[in-house]
Parts: structure tokens; C-alpha cells; sequence
């Protein structure tokens, strides 16, 4: 009997029987199956069967002579690799109970009997060659899954290492371009170090520069104050002076002029670099200023015998402002006006108002500026052209001044040319916003001009630069002062309780006692009979904060050096009228 779909290859079914003629029957009975049929007559060739293949199932006769049924299961199940094998046991007349105990004890599946039927035995031997091949049918899936298994953890291993390498070198790449990032790191920070190093020097070396501007510009001053007392000397001395005489004295002054001005540009210069420029705001009027400015350009503008056309609206401006700083700036954009122009050249100097501006513009008609030129001019020490400096002196500080001045003042100044050859214009725009903001502020007090009081004064000069005081002594003098001339700070103070001075006329910057100390003094004295002079601070130091200190240590007014014969015969002639009211209160 075949059954369809169930068999695949035939497996070893072992008869065994010493009666051939059962053995025989066996196999009639089970040749249908189709599986591979072995026989053994005795135990013992069972066993050697066994040695040589595997079985399926085996048929066993229980009683043989020699070695019986129970024997070879006994010795077949002893060995491991058939321990599992199925017996079916068959058996000529009734098996006891005990003897069925003992043959499951020995690993028997089953139990046919004499006379075998057929069917069952066909059907107990099916099942047990089925489930054999299951089993081996499992036992092959289990090895190929079992090689499957190694081969996939091979690969496992395989691809475990390759990315272990990887990783390595991945690593290895890694810590090397670390050090490469750590050497550039270092190169970095090393470079940076230098370079905030090179830039502190540069600053230190800024610094010192701007120190040494405002130093220069002080003792630059010191050498001209005696040469500016001598031509004032000469000045008073005009009169009965021969035309080629008088030439020379304005040849000089013009020359002294334009020193004090380059003089006083390096300090500006000094100032805006360290950012001391401060302004002294009071309440002033447009035309004025203008005015001011016209007049410290007229020696430049009468050499070069040019004339300004003055165009200012018909009512008054007044501004919150600096006034003197204001001057300055229009005083700068007019001489340059008049630098860069022809001789005989007319320049025009416009004011117009608008809603809450002043617009005023300063046109020449002189050499002009490349349009690319217009924003550089601005700049710090810049000069269009170098040769330009020659042709008409100057540091390229001017503009750079002006706009800085008019931008403290919330304003902004512009230039414009229609080309070179074509003359310059440039406009400053004030906001007159701050006038309102200011309320009603009252005008900056006029200093007393009047030229009236021709009163001799007593005056002392204490300089410890003999010049200095010699020739600011000898002008008082010609003036018609009394003058005591005193070089030693330390001898001041007796003589002037002594000397009984209206006026004095002091430096600041003196050895054992500056200035400073000495106004102390003077203030702290009794004075039996009078009271403190006017004292007058004449120095080469004029910032601020110079002038704060002066007025701190008790003096009346700060000139700097050089002083003009003007400012001095000014100063005099305040303490004149100081002298006199005193006098009239007395
Ligand atoms: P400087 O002392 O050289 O006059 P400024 O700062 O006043 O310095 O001016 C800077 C430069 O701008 C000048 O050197 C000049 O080349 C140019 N400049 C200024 N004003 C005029 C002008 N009115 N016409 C032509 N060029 C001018």
C-alpha cells in the first residue's frame, strides 16, 4: 500500500525472526510500503545490521533461541545512537503484563501479536518509517539551519571585524586630524596673542603720538610767546618807522599768525584724537560769527587782495552754541576758500534758513575737487595732493576739524564741486532746535573794550623763561605800566604783598612752585591795606582741562602763549576798570 504524498525516499525497516517463514510473511505484509526491507535471523545478526545502517523501525521476535527479543532491544537501546529507535515487538502468544512492562522498559513502542493482521502491523510500521522521516527531514533542516546559522555569524564576524577596522581607522583619521586642529589651534592662539600684542603697541605707539602732539604743540609755543611780546614791542614803537620797516613788522606778524595757527591746529588735532574737544555752549548770533571768522582770515584775504561777498538773511540768528568754535570752522572752510583760489578771486559766504536749520555755504571759484575726492577730504591729514601742500602750506587738519566741530554741534558739513578747475563748495548745516532748548539764556557777556582807561597799572610778570618775561615786561612798559619782573616763584608771594600789584601776569609750568600752588597762595594772603591782585595765567598749556585747574586755583582769566599785543592791552584794560572801581569803592 502506497500512500500518496506521504513517502519520499524509502527508509530501512529491519525484520527480525529466526522462523524465515514469518520472515517472509513480514515482508509479504509490508513490501507494499515500498520501503527498504532488511532481514536478520537472530539477535546477534541484528545487532550487526544495526552497526551497519540506521533504522526506521524494527520488526522483533520476541522469542528466539540464543539472544530473545527483550536481550537485543536491551543491547540495541544500550548504544546512544540507536537508543531512540522504535521497536515493535512481536510476540506468538500473549505477552504478560510484566513482560510488556519490561519491553517498554527497554524503549518498545509497540506490540503485535501471532497471527499478525496485516493492517495493523502495515499501519503501526507507516507511522513510526513517517515519523523517522521527520525526524531526519527535521534533523536535516536543523544542520542546514545550524550551517546557515555559522555561515551567517561568519558573516557576522566577518562584517563585526570589517567595521571594527573602519572604526579604527576612522579613528585613527580622526585623532590625527585632532592634532592637526589642536597644532592649528595653537598656531591660532599663538597668532592672535601677537597680533593683540603688535595691536597694544600700535595703541601705546597711538597714544604717545597724541601725547607728543600736545606736548609739541606746548613747547612750541613757549619760544614764540617772547618773539610774540617783541613784535608787540615793536608795534608800540611804530610811529616815525620808515614804510620798508613797517612791511617787515607785518611780513612778521602775518608769519607769527600763521605759526600760532599751526600751533593751535596741532593741539585741536591732539584734542580730537584723544577725544578732549569739548564746547563751551552759550547763546550767540549767526552774523556775529561770521564776522569773527572774517576777521581772523582778513590777513590772508588782504594779501591776496580777495574779496568775500557776505549774504545773510535780514533778521538775526541766534544759535546755542560755541560761538569761538563756530568761528573756527567758517574761519577754516574761508581760508581754504582763499588758499585755493586765484588772487583777486571773489568767495561767497551764504546763509539761508530753513524750518529748523541754518544752511551756510562757502563757494569759491577756485582749483575745485575731483568728484572721487569729496568724502576723502574729510579725513585726518589728508591733502588731495601733496604738492598742494606746498604751493599753500597746511596740515590737512582744517576740514577734518570743521566737521567734527559742526557734528558736536548736531549739524554736518558737505562738499561739492562741479569739477577740478571749477571751484568748491561747502555747506554747513546747523540745527536750530537747540536755540529753543536752550530758553532764554542770556547772551555771552561782551568783554569790556572800552578803550578809555589810560590808567597806569602796577603789574608783576613772573616767568622763569627770562625771555618770556623780559619782553612781556618791556611791552607793559612801553604801554605805560609800572612792572616788577620776578623770575623765582619762591620770592612772589613777599614781594607782591610789597609791591601792592593791580595785575599779574603768570606761568604755570615753573620749578619748586608752578602756578597753580602760587595763585593758592596769593588767594590765601591777608593783603593789609589792598586786596588780591587780578591774576592772569600766561601758559603753553591751554586745554580744558588746563583752564579748569587755573580757575580752580584762583585765577582770573588763562591766555596761552603766545599772547597777541590785543589780548594783552584787553586784559589790561579790564584790570583798569577792576583797579578803578576798587579805587572809587575806597
Ligand atoms: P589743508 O591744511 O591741507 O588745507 P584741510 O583739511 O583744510 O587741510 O583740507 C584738506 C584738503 O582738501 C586740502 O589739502 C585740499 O586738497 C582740499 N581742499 C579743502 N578746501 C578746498 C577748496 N576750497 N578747494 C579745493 N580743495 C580744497
Amino acid at each position: 500500500m502506497e500512500l500518496p504524498g506521504m513517502k519520499t525516499a524509502p527508509v530501512n525497516v529491519l525484520l527480525v525472526d529466526d522462523n524465515p517463514a514469518r520472515l517472509l510473511s513480514y515482508r509479504t505484509i509490508l513490501e507494499p510500503l515500498g520501503e527498504n526491507l532488511v532481514e536478520a535471523d537472530s539477535g546477534m545478526n541484528a545487532l550487526r545490521r544495526v552497526m551497519d545502517e540506521e533504522f526506521a523501525v524494527i520488526l522483533l521476535d520476541v522469542n528466539m533461541p540464543d539472544m530473545d527479543g527483550f536481550e537485543t532491544a536491551s543491547m540495541i537501546h544500550q548504544h546512544p545512537r540507536f537508543e531512540k529507535t522504535p521497536i515493535i515487538f512481536v510476540s506468538a502468544v500473549n505477552v504478560s503484563d510484566m513482560d510488556r512492562l519490561r519491553g517498554y522498559k527497554l524503549g518498545a513502542v509497540d506490540y503485535v501479536m501471532v497471527p499478525i493482521i496485516p493492517e495493523i502491523l502495515r499501519s503501526k510500521v507507516i507511522v513510526l518509517a513517517e515519523l523517522f522521516r521527520k525526524r531526519n527531514e527535521l534533523r536535516n533542516l536543523n544542520s542546514s539551519l545550524a550551517l546557515a546559522n555559522a555561515e551567517l555569524a561568519a558573516a557576522n564576524a566577518a562584517l563585526q571585524a570589517e567595521k571594527a577596522r573602519e572604526v579604527n581607522k576612522l579613528n585613527e583619521s580622526l585623532s590625527s586630524a585632532n592634532i592637526d586642529l589642536a597644532q592649528t589651534n595653537r598656531s591660532l592662539e599663538q597668532e592672535i596673542a601677537e597680533r593683540r600684542s603688535v595691536e597694544q603697541r600700535l595703541r601705546d605707539a597711538d597714544r604717545r603720538k597724541d601725547e607728543f602732539l600736545a606736548t609739541l604743540a606746548h613747547e612750541l609755543r613757549n619760544p614764540l610767546a617772547p618773539i610774540q611780546s617783541a613784535l608787540n614791542i615793536r608795534r608800540l614803537n611804530r610811529s616815525g618807522k620808515s614804510d620798508e620797516d613797517n612791511e617787515m613788522q607785518e611780513m612778521m606778524e602775518r608769519h607769527m599768525r600763521q605759526m600760532v595757527r599751526l600751533v593751535d591746529d596741532l593741539l585741536d588735532v591732539s584734542r580730537i584724537t584723544r577725544d578732549r574737544l569739548k564746547l563751551r555752549l552759550e547763546r550767540a548770533e549767526l552774523g556775529k560769527i561770521i564776522d569773527d571768522a572774517l576777521e581772523t582770515v582778513q590777513p590772508m584775504l588782504r594779501e591776496a587782495r580777495q574779496t568775500v561777498r557776505v549774504e545773510l538773511p535780514a533778521e538775526a540768528i541766534e544759535m546755542y552754541v560755541d560761538p569761538h568754535r563756530l568761528a573756527q570752522v567758517f574761519a577754516n572752510l574761508l581760508s581754504n576758500a582763499s588758499k585755493y583760489s586765484e588772487a583777486e578771486a571773489t568767495i561767497d559766504i551764504r546763509a539761508t534758513i530753513g524750518a529748523d536749520s541754518v544752511a551756510v555755504s562757502v563757494r569759491d571759484t577756485g582749483i575745485g575737487l575731483d568728484v572721487d575726492k569729496l568724502g576723502s577730504i574729510f579725513e585726518i591729514f589728508s591733502q588731495v595732493d601733496s604738492s598742494q601742500q606746498r604751493t599753500h602750506g597746511g596740515l590737512g587738519i582744517g576740514l577734518t576739524l570743521a566737521r567734527r566741530l559742526v557734528e558736536m554741534h548736531g549739524g554736518q558739513v558737505t562738499a561739492s564741486s562741479p569739477g577740478l578747475g571749477h571751484g568748491s563748495e561747502f555747506m554747513v548745516i546747523l540745527p536750530l532746535r537747540a536755540v529753543a532748548e536752550a530758553g532764554e539764556l542770556p547772551m555771552a557777556p561782551e568783554l569790556p573794550v572800552s578803550a578809555g582807561s589810560s590808567r597806569s597799572l602796577r603789574i608783576m610778570v613772573i616767568d622763569d623763561n627770562r625771555d618770556s618775561a623780559d619782553m612781556l615786561a618791556l611791552s607793559l612798559k612801553i604801554m605805560g605800566h609800572e612792572v616788577l619782573t620776578l623770575y623765582d616763584p619762591i620770592v612772589v608771594v613777599d614781594s607782591a604783598v610789597a609791591f601792592k600789584p593791580d595785575l599779574m601776569f603768570m606761568d604755570i609750568g615753573m620749578p619748586l612752585l608752578n602756578g597753580y600752588a602760587l595763585a593758592e597762595k596769593l588767594r590765601a594772603e591777608t593783603w593789609p591795606g589792598t586786596r588780591c591782585p587780578r591774576l592772569v595765567a600766561l601758559t603753553g598749556w591751554g586745554q580744558d582741562e588746563d583752564r579748569r585747574r587755573s580757575q580752580q586755583a584762583g585765577f582770573d582769566e588763562h591766555l596761552v602763549k603766545p599772547a597777541g599785543l590785543e589780548t594783552i592791552m584787553r586784559v589790561c584794560r579790564s584790570a583798569a576798570l577792576v583797579a578803578e572801581a576798587k579805587a572809587a569803592a575806597s
